[in-house]
């Protein structure tokens, strides 16, 4: 067993670290207030090879696996909780189901594009009334002959209104329940019948677009099917189990973020005549915290680099999702309280670890869907995969 990092990932961790500090964090806050994306950073992103991970090099895979992604995605989110969105909609969701699922033609039309940052990748199984339950969704494509006709509504989808080339997971035969559901890839601002809006009422992660999108009739090639029509209930279950290790990333970085904060301040303000680091009380949270987060990230890396063996992963994705998820909301809820009227001020940064922190406990499954994965699999209802 081996916990070190070699010199290529401490390499690429110190791009991530430096991209995030220079290219990110001056203007974040400006950022954040103004509910602001910024593509050029996202092709920046691209330039540096950040979403080229785990994915094979024929179609611009950088030779990296999954543990590098993870290394780059945390120091993202160290800074951004926002900045490493990016992560599960142009790396580890539409390119690597696509490179899993997808015919020659897709692989090469597709993930360039995603990889490079030039096309703004999505995904949309989501609706006003599913979350949890995938397969209760109601958006329908129906086979019209020479074409697909899209009907319905998808809810919470990151990056919907400024998107272009996406997954959209869509009934094509309600009777036959989850062998009914299929994957297809679709374009947002290209297509007849589409309308996105954006959502602005977010907690947090305001840098990182959410909206709605309405299918009303929109008309799609027959080509547009990613695997086969009927396989999308089981493509949905394996890209979750790789987007959700993009979450754990996030959740790792936004709680080491929370952490680093927390002890600086804790260095630096004095009350009663001492640093408050001084005082015993403090010393326990900042310890509960500091071990949270290097559990979080022992689990988050055992997940990534099961992935990149090609074992099963879906039990040690779902115990790295939970906990590091869980792990970041307490630090940064901790950190809040350390900070005192500080920190329930939005001039620093602890009450914005704390809300972006929270969405990670939702998206990709939430704490509870995950606890059934884990359990599930524990009692033996089901096979790690
Ligand atoms: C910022 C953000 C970005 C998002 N981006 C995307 C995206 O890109 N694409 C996309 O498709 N979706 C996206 N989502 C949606 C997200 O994935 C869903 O919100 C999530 O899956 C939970 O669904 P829900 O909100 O409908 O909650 P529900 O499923 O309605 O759950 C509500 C509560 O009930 C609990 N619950 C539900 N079922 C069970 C059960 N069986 N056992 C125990 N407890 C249960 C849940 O844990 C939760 O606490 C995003 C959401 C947010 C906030």
């Amino acid at each position: 067993m081996h916990f070190g990092l070699t010199e290529e990932q401490q390499m690429m961790q110190d791009v991530a670290r430096n991209f995030a500090e220079n290219e990110i964090l001056p203007d974040l806050e400006d950022d954040e207030a103004n509910h602001r994306f910024r593509p050029e950073l996202l092709k920046k992103m691209g330039e540096l090879s950040f979403f080229a991970c785990a994915l094979p090099e024929e179609y611009g895979g950088n030779g990296f696996g999954y543990l590098e992604s993870v290394i780059l995605a945390e120091q993202i989110a160290k800074v951004s909780g926002s900045w490493r969105v990016p992560f599960n909609m142009q790396n580890l969701g539409p390119p690597i189901t696509v490179a899993k699922f997808g015919n020659e033609e897709q692989k090469r039309r597709f993930i360039p594009g995603w990889t490079s940052g030039e096309t703004i990748g999505f995904f949309a199984m989501t609706e006003p009334n599913t979350g949890s339950d995938v397969a209760s969704m109601g958006t329908t494509a129906s086979d019209r002959g020479d074409h697909w006709e899209l009907n319905g509504q998808k809810m919470w989808i990151s990056n919907a209104h400024v998107g272009d080339w996406g997954l959209l997971y869509a009934f094509t035969d309600k009777s036959q329940k989850h062998k009914g559901m299929s994957c297809f890839i679709i374009n947002l601002k290209e297509t007849e019948g589409i309308t996105t809006t954006a959502i602005e009422s977010k907690l947090g992660l305001h840098c990182a677009p959410t909206g709605e999108i309405v299918f009303d009739g929109a008309k799609i090639p027959k080509d547009s099917v990613l695997g086969e029509v009927g396989q999308g209930f089981q493509i949905c279950m394996w890209q979750l189990n790789n987007t959700r290790i993009g979450c754990a990333a996030g959740a790792l970085g936004i709680a080491g973020g929370a952490v680093a904060a927390a002890i600086d301040y804790a260095n630096t303000r004095t009350q009663f005549g001492q640093k408050i680091g001084a005082y015993q009380m403090v010393q326990a949270q900042i310890a509960d915290m500091v071990a949270e987060h290097e559990a979080a990230r022992l689990l988050v890396y055992r997940a990534a680099w099961l992935k990149d063996q090609g074992l099963p992963n879906q039990f040690e994705t779902s115990i790295a999702k939970l906990f590091a998820s869980e792990a970041a909301v307490h630090a940064a809820s901790e950190g809040m309280k350390i900070f005192g009227s500080y920190g329930y001020s939005t001039e620093y940064p602890a009450q914005r670890f704390l809300r972006d922190a929270h969405s990670l406990r939702v998206v990709e499954g939430t704490s509870n869907i995950q606890k059934l994965i884990i359990s599930g699999i524990s009692l033996g209802d089901k096979e790690n995969r």
